[in-house]
């Protein structure tokens, strides 16, 4: 295993990486919360977990990578509500969006998806563990908070003072708290939402709680690594730490905390809740994943970005093509004559080039993601290349090996250089909606037989087809 050094935000530090139980690397994203198609700014967060991931695993580490689905909240069941729709419903057709968004973006280094509302009965056992301990208590309506002043380390990784929070000026009172910064982890339902059997009436789910729910269950109680954007830091992951250390006694809950810049939008809050923001699946439809990739992994993960729309895709379109034309004729070279195409050996020293970049690449992504400068040095490497690009068809299969070989690490780790449409992703994307055309023709004239033969054919490749409320969707059967 690299030996890897990381900025952990909770002792606002650099340290060397030391898992719990090496070579394994229990690691745990916030997901998306599905009631509204995912934007820009979300897939920053979840291209560079990608790589975080890809390149733990390439380096030893066995990665569980967890990410959560929030499939039920106070959002969801008002956007539900304005379309007169089924909440968990709505939320499952987004996230159904969002996972071809990510496979577009060849985001497929997450094992597992969970839904929270899976998790009920645990995070009952949670709430009713916290009530036991006294660090929640149960409010006038059904509901169960939990009592910030009861947990002291409250406010270690944001670096808020819970002082500040404090009764006072500009805080809405809310009869059911004892104190204002306290916070719901069981919401008594309202008729007409869902909701599940408590020993306090019926209820759902708070947000913060799930996470230390479906985190204790599949990573355990302490973990190796969190990561999330930045702007999750105040209340949810203060909440997440008090939660679980409350609950089982045991701290930390995580030995590091990795978090993503903020992604702003021309100067101001990419926000869905502010209805500013730039749809990722149209981002990839005008630009490409590669693009999309690279302008997430040109900036330090932890530095801010602004996204300027048109302007900045496009930049990047010019500056990806360019760091891409060599890697692109070598494969466009191998794909036609194969790996053991005849020609001239690679001058020994150029090859040398090519494997010590690698090990420099290596070294300098594994101090703290540096995905930037790693780019930087793969355009040293292209210019060089550039140079040489007439002459490459002279060369013999393995010399071309060599040559690509710091593209390869960049297609491995950074998800880079993928040939558009070689990908099973790139493929389908093109053939699916083809296929899926064909079939609703032979619907509309009446051809029943017709659609569900495509249908069934495509299921056989591994593809679903669901038909909802007017509409078709396709994804990928999840491997059995
Ligand atoms: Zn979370």
């Amino acid at each position: 295993m690299r030996r890897v050094s990381l900025y952990d935000s909770m002792t606002r530090a650099t340290r060397g990486f030391a898992p719990i139980s090496p070579p394994r690397v229990g690691l745990y994203v916030c997901g998306l919360t599905p009631y509204a198609p995912a934007h820009v700014g979300h897939g920053r967060t979840f291209v560079i977990f990608d790589m975080v991931a890809r390149a733990l695993r390439r380096w030893g580490y066995r990665v569980f990578y967890v990410q959560n689905v929030t499939n039920l909240d106070d959002k969801l069941i008002a956007r539900a509500a304005e379309a007169d729709d089924d909440p968990l419903a709505l939320a499952e057709r987004h996230f159904l969006d969002f996972r071809r968004s990510m496979e577009r973006l060849g985001v497929r280094s997450v094992n597992y998806y969970p839904f929270a509302t899976d998790y009920v009965p645990e995070i009952l056992d949670q709430v009713r563990a916290l009530v036991d301990r006294g660090f929640a208590y149960v409010a006038s309506d059904g509901s169960v908070y939990f009592e910030v002043a009861k947990f002291p380390r409250y406010g270690a990784l944001s670096g808020q003072k819970v002082t500040a929070l404090q009764p006072g000026a500009r805080v809405e009172v809310d009869p059911r708290k004892r104190s204002p910064e306290d916070f719901v982890i069981w919401k008594a339902a309202t008729p007409g939402e869902p909701s599940w059997e408590s020993p306090w009436g019926p209820g759902r789910p708070g947000w913060h709680v799930e996470d230390t729910v479906m985190t204790g269950k599949l990573l355990g109680a302490r973990y190796d690594l969190h990561g999330a954007g930045l702007d999750l830091i105040f209340p949810h992951h203060e909440a997440e730490i008090a939660l679980s250390e409350a609950a089982t006694g045991l701290a930390p809950m995580v030995n590091y905390w990795m978090h993503t810049g903020l992604v702003s939008m021309t100067g101001e809050k990419m926000s869905k809740s502010i209805g500013n923001v730039s749809s990722l699946e149209q981002a990839i439809d005008d630009f490409g994943p590669a693009v999309l990739r690279f302008y997430y992994l040109n900036a330090h993960y932890r530095s801010a970005v602004d996204f300027v729309p048109g302007k900045s895709l496009e930049e990047c379109r010019e500056a990806y093509a360019r760091l891409a034309l060599p890697a692109t004729r070598i494969a466009e070279l191998l794909e036609r004559d194969g790996p053991d195409r005849a020609g001239d050996p690679v001058p020994a020293e150029l090859a040398d080039a090519a494997g010590e970049l690698v090990e420099q690449l290596d070294s300098t992504l594994a101090e703290d993601f540096n995905s930037r400068e790693a780019i930087a040095a793969l355009f040293g490497w292209t210019r060089r290349l550039t140079e040489l690009v007439p002459q490459l068809e002279h060369l013999d299969g393995a010399g071309l090996a060599q040559l690509d070989a710091p593209y390869a690490w960049a297609r491995e780790t950074l998800g880079l250089f993928e040939r558009e449409g070689s990908t099973r992703t790139g493929a389908w994307a093109r053939v699916v909606p083809l296929l899926l055309d064909a079939r609703a023709r032979a619907r509309s004239r009446g051809d029943f037989a017709e659609a569900d033969r495509i249908r069934e054919e495509l299921r056989a490749l591994g593809i679903v087809v669901e038909d909802s409320s007017g509409s078709t969707r396709w994804r990928f059967a999840d491997p059995s």
